[in-house]
């Protein structure tokens, strides 16, 4: 018999990534759809993408023993739901877990967004071999998560902290929540981005990508804006060392792939910030895919058995 295959699903605000991997963390297929939920049901919405998925695979479908899905905010376990999600305020109390498991006839499991990020780098990426791994990551918001032996830390609501509205810097940076600097303001591609615009090299329409290519094109205005963000970024991963002692941090999320821009500025900083011994540095390996590369590592954690297998 062939060996099994897992869907990883990773529901952001921005778009859904999907993927079939194998236990070694082979992808044989991965989607990307872009989407803008706003207070819609995510349920159908990654069925559909999940359902190409399953076209995708052919045959292969058969070895799927689950399907991990990954989302922006705290869970309510018990009902395979979400229970706040600022980034999908549609999807609180939405029974998604349900709802794909009745679907597709495979046990389902949610997964914070950040957790999923790091069990797919403990499981094949950055953290592989690491006994604590401490992940920020940083895209459309801000989430961090700890791991033990590759198992994330529970403390409240399936994760490690609410990091993103601890104070990162600049105080000048407003944040949604009401107050200032908060890292989900600063850290975030829209904190790069409001970096940008005070700087004046950066258009409001501008996204963070913008931001890099300028300043790779030899801006001074958005070089500078991206030291300044790396700083801080930097500053705040050691104050975070510090609070959960690992022996590594990755850097990971959308804003990761500008680690060869900004690694000398944050290496610094984080030095500074982190007390001895300094933990190791690291930048995200698994890349866009993290996200749904750790939800399917989540998916093959999951009970599965031979009736599972004669269900299908
Ligand atoms: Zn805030």
């Amino acid at each position: 018999m062939k060996p099994p295959l897992a869907v990883g699903c990773d529901a952001g605000g921005s778009a859904i990534k999907a993927a079939l991997v194998d236990a070694n963390g082979r992808v044989h297929a991965f989607l990307l759809r872009r989407w803008t939920p706003g207070r819609r049901a995510i349920a159908p919405r990654i069925a559909r993408v999940i359902e190409t998925l399953k076209v995708r695979a052919g045959t292969d479908w058969r070895r799927v023993v689950g399907i991990g899905i990954a989302v922006p905010g705290w869970l309510d376990a018990t009902r395979g739901a979400l229970a706040r999600a600022d980034n999908l305020p549609g999807a609180v109390g939405e029974p998604v877990r349900h709802i794909l498991a009745r679907r597709f006839r495979r046990p389902v499991v949610l997964e914070a967004d950040t957790n999923a990020a790091l069990l797919g780098e403990c499981a094949w990426g950055a953290g592989a071999g690491i006994e604590r791994v401490l992940i920020l990551a940083a895209g459309t918001g801000v989430g961090a998560a700890l791991a033990v032996a590759g198992e994330p830390v529970r403390v409240a609501h399936h994760v490690t902290a609410h990091v993103a509205h601890v104070y990162a810097g600049p105080a000048s940076i407003p944040c949604a929540c009401g107050r200032r600097g908060c890292a989900q303001a600063t850290l975030s591609a829209g904190g790069l981005v409001a970096r940008a615009r005070r700087a004046a090299c950066a258009r409001t329409t501008a996204t963070a990508h913008d931001v890099f290519r300028r300043a790779g094109e030899g801006d001074a205005r958005c070089a500078r804006a991206l030291r300044a963000y790396a700083r801080d970024l930097g500053r705040f991963l050691g104050e975070l060392s510090n609070l959960f002692t690992p022996d590594a941090v990755i850097f990971a999320g959308g804003l990761s792939g500008a680690w060869p821009a900004i690694s000398d500025t944050a290496r610094a900083s984080f030095a500074r910030a982190a007390i001895a011994p300094v933990p190791r540095l690291l930048p995200a390996k698994l890349g866009r895919r993290a996200g749904a590369l750790g939800a399917a590592a989540a998916a093959f954690r999951l009970p599965w058995d031979e009736r599972l297998a004669r269900m299908r």
